[in-house]
């Protein structure tokens, strides 16, 4: 510029000549840009018709070698043109990880729409409103696929899982965990109990910006609104603002905003919210790393197929046992079986302060033969055990080669250039077969040792003889009072009262519900002794396992199915009743409803059966003890109240109940039985109860 200072006049003419030139030399780029475009397409194409192939010829979906050779050449040619080699690596990284996603995408949809179950247009659901994150990284799953996407935003993770549970929509996405934040608790805690499959994983970069109203300034904001998980993610960068509001709809908060014409407010959301929202960004990439990533989990209500081509990865949920040493065991079982852990992640148990469930992502298919045996191992080890899912994993293993010489060879080969690790599938079936076969989660085949379940520091199952015992309903805090003092002074171990009645009159008392719970869980912590209480209606079974340590499953409901499965979804030990009228085959069975929902804390309670025998209310099946303990190795206890119906045959049946092996037995009491609103006449006097603890 300087050099031309004495040639003024030539000086605009030279300027539109030049403009002229980069403008036509731009209009080149653009269509070498476009060319770029039509030739990704078209490589597309191939890549898609190889996949065909592929599929239907079963042959792997990667080939390690090709895809150095490929790479090898690409960085020759890259070379000779003089370009950097680097870029040229970087760049078909990038193209080869499209097409291995696209091609692991139709060999995904082939293996899932086998059954002809085509849909025209799937349903979304995401946390927030459209341009949030969480659209962003559905929107990106979902690209993938060739089905038409509706995507549903609403207001909190827990809505997106009860719009895939109730069926209005095909999908949900949640975030798990954030690079800078840590995991997201509140979708941990709610992937605990639900009944829900994994289907898919996706990873998204965050990069959150600061967003205001058009002519806005980043001087005069005062006031900010954000979901509080990008809150946590841009601590740093927010720290210096008066007020920061939690946001859980930047839509309608935006709204708000423009209504009042807050120039003094902003919100934390993406680049893309602020294009559909209409605003201005004032600051991007506010996080307090650059490196911010998020991990989304897609739920559906079936499980996905995973073609034995794609890399494949599964979530669990475990509790391990009570005693030192049990999450080590349950590791020992990964690694002795050569699988490989993603992901630990741990979470307090709600109700159990103190208690921790594991998350736990590997490597593998829950149904292959290797991870059918190492789950089922694992389970033996674990109070709670429950797949999540199996899906297809994000990460593509990429193949690298060497940039220095020619032809380069490998360096690093793709891991799962190779179908699917079988690492000791093979060794694993035959130990499989050899230690269970298809047997039950309940019996001795699965598992030879005796289970023994603790709570609160009682241990039920194995030598010991557990006493439960109290009323048949909690009536009045006066009234559970006195029976827990009295179940603790006298050395009973665990309290019993029912606040939901299963009477067989509706007239009849129906019990206290919650107001009732809340008095025995309160008696109980009063004394230190665990509670039991029956839990009747499926929508009551996680408000009840908050707080009472043990749920019973009464007689009238043993084959309950659909009660035993949301049971078994929760983290307390289970009192399963038999059935008046059921085998103890039938309770056997009922009972593999919970154990196989990831709840392995059961034990049996033999409490008399209908025979047409009338001296008593039910008959005691005594020989049910023996049979139990044999076929299974869960505990099993004794109810003599509701098999004699009287208090006069309740003691002796104690002892025989001790006799014969049980567990332990539960008996009912009353400080007034004649007062008592259900089951007087079989309810001790306190002074019997007080004799038969002593003579035990
Ligand atoms: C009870 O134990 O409170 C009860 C109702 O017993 P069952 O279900 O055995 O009749
Ligand atoms: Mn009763």
């Amino acid at each position: 510029m300087a050099k031309d200072q004495g040639a003024d006049d030539d000086a605009p003419q030279k300027d539109v000549k030049s403009e002229d030139q980069i403008g036509a030399l731009r209009n080149e780029i653009d269509e070498i840009d476009r060319q770029l475009i039509v030739l990704l397409s078209e490589r597309r194409e191939k890549s898609r018709a190889a996949a065909e192939l592929k599929y239907s010829e079963h042959t792997p979906l990667r080939d390690q070698l090709r895809e150095e050779r490929l790479l090898s050449s690409r960085v020759q040619q890259a070379k000779e043109h003089g370009l950097d080699a680097h870029l040229v690596t970087k760049i078909f990284h990038e193209i080869i990880d499209d097409s291995v996603r696209y091609q692991q995408q139709f060999l995904q949809h082939k293996v899932n729409a086998a059954d002809g179950s085509e849909i025209a247009l799937r349903k979304v659901a995401f946390q927030g409103s459209n341009g949030s994150f969480s659209h962003l990284a559905a929107e990106h799953f979902f690209s993938r696929h060739e089905t038409p996407v509706m995507y549903n935003g609403s207001t909190s993770y827990k809505l997106v899982l009860e719009l895939v549970e109730r069926g209005e929509v095909d999908y949900g996405i949640l975030p798990i965990e954030n690079t800078t934040s840590g995991g997201i608790n509140e979708v941990y805690d709610l992937l605990q109990r639900t009944r829900l499959s994994l289907v898919g994983e996706e990873k998204l970069q965050i990069t959150p910006c600061l967003l205001a109203l058009p002519g806005a300034t980043l001087a005069k904001i005062s006031r900010v609104y954000s979901h509080p998980e990008l809150i946590l993610q841009c601590s740093e960068s927010l720290k210096d603002f008066d007020a920061i509001e939690n946001s859980f709809n930047t839509a309608a908060t935006v709204e708000e905003i423009r209504k009042n014409g807050a120039t003094n407010c902003a919100v934390v959301a993406s680049e893309e919210a602020a294009h559909t929202l209409n605003l201005q960004v004032l600051q991007r990439g506010i996080a307090n790393q650059q490196e911010n990533y998020t991990r989304y989990l897609v739920i559906a209500r079936q499980p996905v197929k995973v073609d034995e081509r794609v890399p494949c990865k599964t979530s669990v949920v475990i509790a391990t046992a009570h005693k030192p040493g049990a999450l080590v065991e349950v590791l020992k079982v990964f690694q002795s079986n050569k699988v490989n852990l993603t992901k630990l992640e741990s979470r307090p148990v709600v109700g159990n302060p103190w208690e921790e469930m594991f998350y736990l992502d590997f490597e593998g298919h829950a149904e292959s033969d290797q991870l059918q045996f190492v789950l089922e191992e694992a389970r033996r080890h674990s109070r709670f055990l429950r797949v999540l899912g199996s899906y297809p994993s994000p990460d593509i293993a990429r193949t690298e080669v060497s940039l220095a010489q020619k032809g380069a060879g490998s360096q690093k080969g793709a891991s799962n250039a190779i179908p699917r690790a079988k690492g000791t599938a093979a060794e694993a079936s035959e130990q499989k077969k050899e230690s269970s076969g298809s047997t039950k989660l309940f019996s001795r085949g699965y598992k030879s040792q005796d289970t023994i379940i603790q709570v609160k520091g009682v241990e039920l199952g194995g030598d010991s003889f557990v006493i439960i015992g109290g009323p048949c309903s909690v009536e009045s805090s006066a009234q559970i009072d006195a029976c827990a003092r009295h179940l603790k002074e006298t050395g009973g171990h665990i309290l019993r009262g029912g606040c939901f009645k299963p009477r067989t009159s509706p007239y009849s008392f129906q019990g206290l519900g919650y107001e009732g719970l809340e008095l025995l869980v309160e008696a109980g912590k009063r004394y230190g002794v665990p509670v039991v209480t029956e839990v009747l209606a499926v929508e009551d079974v996680h408000r009840v396992a908050e707080t009472a340590d043990i749920l019973q499953v009464g007689a009238r409901n043993m084959q309950n199915f659909t009660l035993l499965q949301e049971i078994g979804r929760t983290q307390r030990p289970v009192m399963l009743k038999r059935g008046m009228s059921s085998s103890i085959e039938d309770m056997l069975n009922a009972s593999e409803y919970i154990l196989s929902q990831g709840n392995q804390q059961v034990f049996f309670c033999e409490r008399g059966i209908r025979t047409f025998e009338t001296a008593t209310r039910n008959t005691l099946d005594l020989s049910a003890i023996p049979v139990i303990r044999q076929r299974s190795h869960l505990p099993v206890i004794v109810d003599p109240s509701h098999a004699a119906g009287t208090r006069e045959l309740v003691i002796p049946l104690v002892f025989a109940a001790k006799a014969v092996g049980a567990h332990g037995v539960m008996v009912e009491f009353h400080p007034k039985p004649e007062e008592a609103l259900s089951d007087g006449p079989q309810a001790l006097l306190f002074d019997q109860w007080a004799e038969m603890m002593a003579s035990l």
